[in-house]
């Protein structure tokens, strides 16, 4: 039962083209892990997080316009007065870094995968030019990267920044609170759709596979938060994701074997599956699934 609740949180993203429409508005929500960690959801971006820590907070992709970050800022006042120190993006779409602009980049740090940084000015899905060519971007790109591994340490708390590999785009970044066993995931799962991978920031639907085994297997996580579902997940839900993309992948494989073309295959999943669908052909066809 707990798919179709989150199907109920489905939120369609086109990467690169999420507008901020005032009707939509869902206002920001904390919710708490922990004394020191909260996932917030709602608000215009993607799911964030906040870990107070004893040396200053982290901010885990904050929210991407005025009135979200705003909010998001009250909220964090009524908890605790320590000044903002690190922010932390989980891969370079536009709802996940916009948000480094409301943060002053002489007193934060900006840390994400080494790919992810080069990702800020990749072409956006459509071909445009990232925003983030603009010189008035530049104070807020990541000034720390990491390849596989960076620890933050906090008091008697650590924080560690992973990576597992290709996945939603090359440079995804894995977010864990080993005390709160919660794992921030960025886009690598995003339930009620599967928009898979963007290949124009080198994603692959084969590698996310593996790679969300990979994190699986690493992490004693029990708590899972991802950049849209309205919710904590656990680890069974992310279980399930991981069979669920692998079953689509072996029947798109299957159907390809048997002579259908991509409109033909289309065909059979809905609309919120298409973008996953149309990547695993191509993955397939061109032969970049390196199964
Ligand atoms: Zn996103």
């Amino acid at each position: 039962m707990k798919h179709l609740k989150i199907l109920i949180y489905f939120i369609i993203i086109l990467p690169g083209s999420l507008t901020a429409r005032e009707n939509d508005y869902i206002p920001v929500r904390f919710e708490k892990i922990s004394e020191s960690l909260y996932v917030i959801f709602g608000g215009h971006g993607a799911n964030s997080g906040l870990f107070i820590g004893e040396n200053g907070l982290i901010v885990i992709d904050p929210k991407m316009n005025q009135r979200a970050i705003n909010e998001f800022f009250e909220k964090t006042a009524l908890i605790t007065k320590i000044p903002f120190r690190y922010i932390i993006n989980t891969h370079s779409d536009p709802d996940h870094i916009l948000g480094n602009r409301f943060f002053p980049p002489e007193y934060v740090t900006y840390i994400a995968h080494e790919n992810c940084r080069r990702e800020f000015t990749e072409p956006n899905w459509d071909g445009s030019q990232s925003e983030w060519k603009s010189p008035e971007y530049a104070p807020y790109f990541p000034t720390v990267t990491f390849r596989d591994k960076l620890d933050i340490y906090s008091g008697g708390k650590k924080i560690e920044l992973r990576y597992f590999g290709i996945g939603h785009t090359s440079g995804d970044a894995v977010i864990y609170f080993p005390d709160e066993k919660t794992a921030f995931l960025g886009d690598q799962l995003v339930l009620g759709h599967k928009p898979g991978a963007h290949p124009y920031k080198g994603g692959n639907t084969f590698e996310n596979v593996r790679t969300l085994e990979r994190m699986l297997s690493a992490l004693d996580a029990e708590k899972f938060v991802n950049g849209h579902v309205s919710e904590v997940l656990d680890r069974d839900t992310v279980r399930d994701y991981i069979a669920d993309m692998r079953r689509i992948q072996s029947n798109i494989r299957a159907k390809i074997t048997m002579g259908y073309t991509l409109i033909e295959i289309r065909n059979d999943y809905s609309d919120r599956m298409k973008m996953f669908v149309d990547n695993v052909y191509r993955e397939i066809t061109e032969k970049r699934d390196h199964n």
